[in-house]
């Protein structure tokens, strides 16, 4: 296996950074882990200049998501 495999969980690999006047490879981290996933941030890799964020969801949500209207129909059901 190649090295590069290591980066491949990056869904962002460059990002147009204001600060930079230009899109820049960017670094991904962890910002903050909530109940239903975890918000990732992307920073500038060349002024470290947050450009924007990314939530990423466990398992379960991934499912919701392939029915949109069963899942929204079933948390309806669950409030009421
Ligand atoms: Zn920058």
């Amino acid at each position: 296996m190649p090295p590069q495999q290591q980066f491949g969980a990056f869904t962002a690999s460059e990002l147009y950074c204001p600060k930079c006047g230009k899109a820049q490879p960017v670094r991904e981290r962890l910002l903050l882990v909530l109940p239903s996933g975890e918000l990732h941030e992307y920073l500038c890799a060349r002024c470290a200049t947050s450009l924007g964020q990314r939530e990423v969801t466990g398992p379960p949500l991934t499912a919701a998501v392939a029915h949109p209207s069963r899942a929204a129909r079933k948390r309806k059901l669950l409030h009421t």
